[in-house]
């Protein structure tokens, strides 16, 4: 069942509300708006019903927190007023909620209107997902690759912890796509976005398809060397898949990796560090592919093989 919390001091109020909704949801009672926000900030709700008037904290500041929340700011509120509140009904909508509904309430018209709201953030929670995912691997596409960056890399400047930027791409693969046919090459560019997805599995990994047969990821924390070994993991792992590639190239299909670890500081542009691993990508591809080149700290190369 969908989550729905209602934030309300008068308990009547909120019984009642609750009895109207708790056959279609799961629904939760908080009687503070402090209540409110610290269970709307820890648990996933689909549908926050807010009273405007309450003591202390009123129903307008707890929309104003709730939006300033990157976890709860999507989570649509609907605001519960008086009839004679109109005044309340349209500083509740420049906030931000979704709707109203009045005093007394209507059964049926609350119901109807939080099924609206719910389906529709739903199918909105759905195009999100899909328009960040890539169609054929299932991992992050390039636009959640974007977005996750800009996220994580303040993060980092914020923690001092190590970033490390990885980009990996599939070996003499058009060579591939020609001898076994693009069908054949779709099953391999998903065979690769597996093995690397299980390497790169702890929450603070993250690994998106770039674009046709290339990845990016990063991984917070690891110095350079650790990520370097780390890689060089995956890139054996793929080998180890023993997919027979075009004998005139080579035995298996393999991945040539480049990567850079850097503790960034606030001036560090993170496109700059992904030029840089993308460079490290072209070198590991002119010196003989299938192998990772990493540049660690100090702008130095660490070289496999
Ligand atoms: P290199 O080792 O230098 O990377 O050589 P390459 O042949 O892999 O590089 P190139 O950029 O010349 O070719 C990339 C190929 O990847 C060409 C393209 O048809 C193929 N490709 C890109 N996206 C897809 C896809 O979604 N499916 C399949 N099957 N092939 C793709
Ligand atoms: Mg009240
Ligand atoms: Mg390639």
């Amino acid at each position: 069942m969908e989550k729905i919390l209602i934030v309300d001091d008068s308990v009547v109020q909120a019984t009642q509300l609750e009895s109207i909704l708790e056959d279609d949801y799961d629904v939760t009672l908080a009687h503070t708006a402090e209540e409110g926000l610290s269970r709307a900030s820890k648990e996933d709700y689909s549908l926050i019903l807010l009273d405007v008037v309450m003591p202390g904290m009123d129903g307008f500041t707890l929309l104003k927190k709730l939006q300033e929340q990157i976890i709860t700011q999507s989570v649509p509120v609907i605001l519960i007023t008086s009839l004679s509140d109109v005044a309340d009904e349209q500083r509740g909508l420049v906030l931000g909620a979704v709707d109203y509904i009045t005093k007394p309430f209507s059964p049926l018209i609350v119901k109807a209107r939080v099924n609206t709201h719910v389906k529709l953030y739903n199918y909105r929670r759905q195009v999100e997902y899909q328009s960040q995912t890539d169609q054929l691997t299932g991992i992050g596409n390039r636009r959640q690759h974007d977005r996750y960056s800009a996220m994580k890399w303040k993060e980092a400047i914020r923690l001092h912890v190590p970033f490390s930027i990885c980009m990996f791409d599939i070996d003499k693969f058009k060579a591939y796509n020609d001898t076994f046919g693009h069908p054949a090459g779709d099953k391999v560019i998903q065979a690769v976005a597996k093995t690397a997805s299980s390497y790169l599995r702890r929450s603070t990994d993250f690994l998106a398809r770039y674009g046709g047969e290339e990845f990016v990821a990063f991984l917070l924390g690891d110095d350079s060397e650790k990520a370097f070994e780390y890689l060089k993991k995956v890139r054996q792992a793929v080998e180890d898949l023993h997919i027979p590639h075009d004998p005139a190239v080579s035995e298996w299909v393999t991945i040539s990796v480049g990567g850079v670890s850097v503790v960034p500081k606030s001036e560090s542009s993170y496109a700059y560090y992904l030029k840089v691993a993308d460079t490290m990508l072209y070198d590991a591809k002119k010196s003989g592919r299938n192998r990772v080149i990493w540049a660690d700290e100090k702008m130095k190369q660490l070289y496999e093989k």
